[in-house]
């Protein structure tokens, strides 16, 4: 065999290496918080349905995979990103592969975890107009209902080169389709989004429904004062939104919304089970919400 000119040689391992290098997760400083601890315990990812997998730990993401390339939702905490990676590569697929990131809300604890997982992927991540303001912001946007907690506790590494899209919008990666639905409430660019996912040719109709819960920091009111008008109507028309969706699954940002670990036993208990199955959960998910925020509603009025 002929030998290979040294110059060859060095040029091909460093492209090797550039190679290997490129799905490597660098991941950004550890957010400090109360419940980042129980959020940050690792979990073994699982199938949900066909090309749905859960790779989160105790805060969702979701995997959504195809032929030619994936998409991912949330990124978890900072400290996260890289369980989210080793879940993806646990499964056999490859974190390179991943074409699109999405986030259901502009919080340090779905979006913190983004910018390293966008770094080491090369994906290019969409939001609303909203979205895109505070994931290029690193940080919800002064009209969010918990800006007032301040940067310290709100701040996560921003987002560069967010591409904003419209309500609505479906986003393709081969015969992957996701839409978004803007569901602002929770924040202003919050977004829910559906897509299908199909089994043994049984499709079924995915939703990754946002948070739908009226918390704040102290002193918003969803009601309205001289800082801002009322975001009940807005709020509650997200709701209707979500309710109104063609929901087999349903998945939410914070697992215990969707009664993940539950479910996730029932199914270790009988495979045959489809304990994620659930036509009604959107509707309960909506109607959950609305009586938060009525209740939330009165609170404020009764402080006037
Ligand atoms: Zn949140």
């Amino acid at each position: 065999m002929k030998t290979l000119p040294r110059a060859f040689l060095s040029i091909s391992f460093f492209l090797l290496a550039t190679a290997a290098n490129a799905a490597e997760l660098i991941p950004d400083k550890p957010h400090a918080c109360d419940a980042c601890e129980t959020w940050g315990q690792p979990r073994e990812p699982f199938k949900v349905y066909g090309n749905t997998w859960y790779v989160g730990g105790g805060l969702s993401s979701i995997l959504i995979t195809s032929d030619k390339g994936h998409v991912l939702i949330d990124g978890g905490l900072t400290q996260t990103a890289s369980q989210v990676a080793a879940n993806i590569a646990k499964l056999g697929f490859r974190l390179e592969d991943v074409k699109i990131i999405l986030n259901s809300h502009m919080h340090y604890d779905h979006a913190g975890g983004i910018a390293a997982l966008q770094r080491a992927s090369g994906a290019q991540v969409f939001a609303s107009p909203a979205g895109k303001l505070a994931l290029e912001g690193g940080g919800p946007t002064r009209d969010d209902p918990q800006f007032a907690f301040g940067p310290e506790h709100n701040n996560f590494p921003a987002v560069s080169g967010v591409r904003a899209i419209e309500d609505g919008e479906t986003l393709r990666v081969g015969d992957l389709a996701v839409t978004a639905h803007f569901t602002p409430g929770h924040t202003p660019g919050g977004t829910s989004w559906t897509w299908i996912s199909c089994e043994s040719g049984k499709c079924l109709n995915m939703v990754y429904a946002d948070s739908l819960n009226s918390v704040s920091a102290p002193g918003f009111r969803f009601s309205g004062d001289n800082t801002h008008k009322s975001r009940v109507a807005s709020f509650e028309k997200s709701m209707d939104m979500v309710a109104g969706l063609k929901c087999d699954i349903m998945l939410t940002p914070h697992p215990e919304a969707w009664d993940m670990d539950a479910k996730v036993a029932r199914l270790a208990a009988d495979p045959k089970s489809q304990p994620f199955v659930d036509d009604q959960a959107c509707k309960a998910y909506a109607s959950g919400a609305r009586e938060r925020l009525v209740k939330r509603v009165a609170e404020e009025k009764a402080k006037q």
